[in-house]
């Protein structure tokens, strides 16, 4: 089963889309990778929905990547007597520890982190931003604030702190314990959100271990400033505007989203763009003009992937979702522009044997007019390196590990297959042609480009550029 198209495409699951024939069809809609959001849900939800998710790899014979995204560190108000108030612009607004139920004139805060963070000046922001605080005064457990812009607020909702490193985890002890039973299941991708810092990105890799990928969602303006070095220490980023565009100017998070997409194209790390892409989607079968131009917007910046959130897992229309989107990204790469945009970034190579031969690889197979890239790797790591040149063939990912397949499902232009490792020269030509031939790559009379390493399954050892006929 072959897609049509390049970047990939996550969706989120939820109640609108676990039923197992649900999973099925937006697989073959066009999902690469399905997120099981930690903050909603319970473990047997996930549970069941990974179980389906492999059914239908197993059933249809492609790996399919499953990304656990942890709730991470987000405050919230405590609650109300009433329920919820209306905060009038100008008034004044204490937020406290003190536990007791709310009223117009004060409300519990239970977070001490937000109060040694905090300086008059210091803006909180409540229910994505709705209503808006100015700390006047603060001390250790409380905060004098005045009331900017008034609105309703009520029960836990939410409370963002854009300006302020707080001194808290990234991961709280729910958190941990979602990455346990995530990584139990057996997912290939971990997503930590709201990192605030380098240090964050490490402590995950730290619980992580090597057993999935860590993708850092980029939700605050103070984790931007430290852009690379988050980038360095993540194996995939996501730009995730529903957050960011709380604690940054909504102005702000389209210029954000080219630099952070350039930088990691320049790094060669997967990159997502996520949230609100077909807002309107979850109770309308077609998006509107301004939809469709912001999911062809990042794929024209280069985007590995882009994502839909409430569109598949609380939405109506979760099948209708994923093809439009499908269908939208598959029409900008049949735009010549396309590729005439992705190239205006001159990437620099490394002086590596990998990055030589993926270079060397993508220009051979243009030249020739090659059918496709035939890339054997073990970790992955050589196919980042060959999607970052962003070939204008598909790049074929042949791989012993089903954990490295279903990973590189989130990949820019890999179509990844789960094979045996070869142990010869011509082992390796007649592999890749045969399954280049079986995926519906290549046909007779084609060329493809090969790379691989000798002596054959050693990793990290890519050092092998072979231009091969299809003739069987
Ligand atoms: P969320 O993250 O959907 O988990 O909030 C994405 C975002 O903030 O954009
Ligand atoms: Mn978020």
């Amino acid at each position: 089963m072959r897609r049509n198209r390049s970047a990939k495409i996550v969706a989120t699951l939820g109640p609108a889309s676990s039923a197992p024939e649900m999973i099925r069809a937006l697989f073959e809609a066009g999902v690469d990778v399905f997120r099981l959001n930690f903050s909603h849900g319970s473990h047997s939800d996930h549970q069941a929905r990974i179980e389906s998710i492999r059914a239908v790899e197993k059933e249809l014979g492609r790996p399919i990547g499953v990304m656990a995204d942890l709730q991470g560190p987000k405050l919230r108000l405590g609650t109300f007597a009433a329920g919820r108030v209306r905060l009038v612009a100008g008034n004044r607004f204490r937020l406290d520890l003190d536990p007791a139920p709310g009223d117009e004139s004060r409300a519990p805060l239970p977070h001490p982190e937000i109060f040694a963070a905090i300086r008059p000046g210091t803006n909180l922001l409540v229910d994505d931003g709705k209503v808006r605080l100015e700390v006047e005064r603060c001390g250790p457990d409380h905060a004098e604030t005045k009331v900017v812009i008034g609105g309703f607020v009520s029960d836990r909702k939410g409370v963002n702190v854009p300006n302020a490193v707080l001194p808290i985890s990234a991961l709280t002890p729910k958190d941990r314990d979602d990455l346990a039973f995530a990584l139990g299941i057996g997912v290939d991708w971990i997503a930590l959100s709201f990192v605030q810092r380098p240090d964050d990105v490490a402590e995950g890799r730290k619980l992580v271990g090597g057993r999935a990928g860590i993708l850092v969602k980029l939700e605050k303006p103070l984790a931007i400033e430290r852009l690379d070095e988050i980038i360095e220490l993540s194996d995939a980023v996501m730009v995730a505007r529903g957050d960011l565009g709380v604690e940054m100017a909504p102005e702000d998070v389209p210029p954000t989203q080219k630099r952070v997409i350039q930088a990691c194209r320049m790094a060669g790390k997967p990159v997502v763009v996520a949230t609100q892409m077909l807002e309107s989607m979850i109770n309308s079968a077609t998006p509107t003009r301004a939809e469709a131009s912001d999911v062809a917007t990042a794929i024209y910046d280069g985007a590995d992937a882009v994502m839909l959130s409430a569109e598949t897992a609380a939405g109506s229309y979760p099948v209708e979702a994923v093809d439009i989107m499908s269908r939208i990204i598959a029409r900008v790469q049949a735009d010549p522009l396309y590729f005439k945009t992705i190239e205006a970034l001159h990437l620099e190579h490394q002086h590596t044997a990998p990055d030589a031969i993926s270079a060397a690889a993508r220009q051979v197979a243009e030249t020739v007019g090659a059918a496709a890239i035939v890339n054997y790797t073990t970790s992955g790591a050589t196919a980042l390196r060959a999607a970052r040149e962003r070939p204008t063939v598909p790049i074929l990912v042949l791989t012993s590990k089903i954990e490295t397949a279903r990973r590189l499902a989130l990949l820019w232009g890999a179509h990844c297959v789960h094979a045996r490792d070869v142990t010869n020269f011509s082992e390796m030509v007649q592999r890749a042609a045969a399954i280049a031939q079986r995926e519906g790559f290549a046909e007779k009379g084609q060329r493809i480009v090969i790379t691989a390493g000798v002596p054959f399954g050693t990793p990290g050892a890519t050092n092998i550029l072979r231009i091969a006929w299809i003739d069987g």
